[in-house]
């Protein structure tokens, strides 16, 4: 038989997945196991969105649509972030896929030709590496420390612009730490972006999950609307995860080929799937502030109950649902920690290196789950380090 292509060496994947198969394992053996490796909302998409959804498919709307969304839907999201940064965006340079991903994978395959340098957030979200390597580009990780509060230091990613850097890829909040760009390093990065002419992809999937600060777009930036990619969709929002529904919103020259990419893809987006979207995005349901306000309240409880823990320090994340204690006092490398954690103490996380070497010395636990799961969660990693850590000798 003859081999794949090469580049399939090269893909990557998203570990929350694998560790959710080791726990569903374990599951079928009897073992009783509290999921926090994978970001999903818990709660149910709203009514009123599944309602609109399921009237479609009665109504008809089971056929194809035009590859870049239909016109109520690409209106509707422009409307929306038009609304959210203050920036104007016309709904024809608005691309519905089905979820948010795809617009990574698009947007990498339109811009990065081999040996092309991308710098990618590290820790970050796995799929933008795995996306750029995938293409023969070159991964080029921007550190962000716990020191700076998970945000990034400006002469580091000045540093590490070279001339073959051609895109600059950023997501806040942030998917594992919780960090958020500020208004400082979102107009630092308009000026480098500008001064060295680099396409940005702005992952703001997280954007309405914020408990403190402000959401400031860097494509909101004077400038920034001609070289920026942004990234948004409902999964997280909107609880619409099984729907397969994001959007970008694209400078105009990538249109054409990125339209081109989702007919040669998937053609387009499931039609009942971008009615729904358009019903969540107009008549906003009552329920998305409450998942939020419920957001709020767990992260409360699983911040300060990973500090009360010897060994644990964690640090308060801004945004999205995701906690990123730090645990280099237990002396254990993050991928064994986390897989001694899953098999003995009965709860799945991800190791922080499933983000990027920066990653390592941390854990990613997933908030999107009921409180009493997040007690139980934390009585069980406070009874594991009782027993087993702090090692600090070893
Ligand atoms: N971007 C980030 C940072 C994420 O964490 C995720 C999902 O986990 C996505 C994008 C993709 O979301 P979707 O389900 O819309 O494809």
């Amino acid at each position: 038989m003859r081999p794949l292509a090469t580049r399939m060496q090269r893909l990557g994947t998203e570990t929350a997945f694998e560790v959710l198969a080791k726990a569903r394992a374990l599951e079928a053996k009897g073992k009783h196991v509290i999921h926090l490796e994978v970001g999903e909302p818990d709660f149910d998409t709203p009514k009123s969105v599944s309602d609109a959804g399921i009237a479609a498919i009665r109504d008809g709307y089971t056929h194809y649509t035009p590859s870049a969304g239909i016109p109520e839907l690409r209106a509707a999201i422009a409307t929306h972030v038009r609304r959210t940064r203050g920036v104007p965006a016309e709904a024809s340079d608005v691309i519905v896929t089905p979820g948010a991903k795809p617009i990574m994978f698009y947007a990498i395959l339109a811009l990065l030709d081999e040996g092309d340098e991308a710098i990618v957030p590290d820790p970050g979200f796995p799929i933008y590496a795995s996306m750029v390597q995938f293409v023969g580009a070159r991964v080029v990780p921007l550190p962000l420390r716990e020191e700076n509060e998970f945000g990034f230091d400006t002469a580091e990613l000045e540093r590490l612009v070279t001339p073959r850097t051609k895109l600059l890829i950023l997501n806040s909040p942030h998917n594992p730490t919780g960090g958020i760009i500020d208004t400082r390093q979102s107009r630092e990065i308009a000026r480098i972006a500008q001064e060295r002419d680099l396409w940005v992809l702005s992952d703001e999937i997280y954007s309405e999950l914020l408990y403190e600060g402000e959401f400031v777009s860097p494509w909101a930036q004077p400038g920034m609307r001609e070289r920026t990619i942004l990234l948004d969709g409902f999964s997280k929002t909107f609880a619409m995860t099984g729907w397969r529904l994001g959007y970008g919103v694209f400078p105009r020259p990538l249109l054409d080929g990125v339209t081109k990419l989702v007919t040669n893809s998937v053609s387009c987006t499931a039609t009942f799937t971008q009615r729904a979207g358009v019903e969540a995005l107009e008549r906003r349901p009552h329920e998305v502030a409450e998942m939020r306000r419920q957001f709020a309240a767990r992260r409360e409880r699983i911040i300060a109950g990973l500090n009360e823990i010897d060994g644990i320090t964690c640090a308060w994340p801004k945004g999205a649902f995701y906690a990123f204690p730090n645990v280099k006092q237990l002396g254990l490398r993050s991928a064994e920690l986390n897989e001694r954690l899953l098999n003995e103490a009965g709860v799945a996380c991800l190791a922080g290196t499933a983000f990027g070497p920066q990653g390592e010395g941390y854990l990613r636990l997933s908030y999107a789950n009921s409180l009493e799961n997040i007690e139980e969660a934390l009585r069980r990693i406070g009874r594991w380090v009782a027993e087993h850590g702090p090692v600090r000798a070893r």
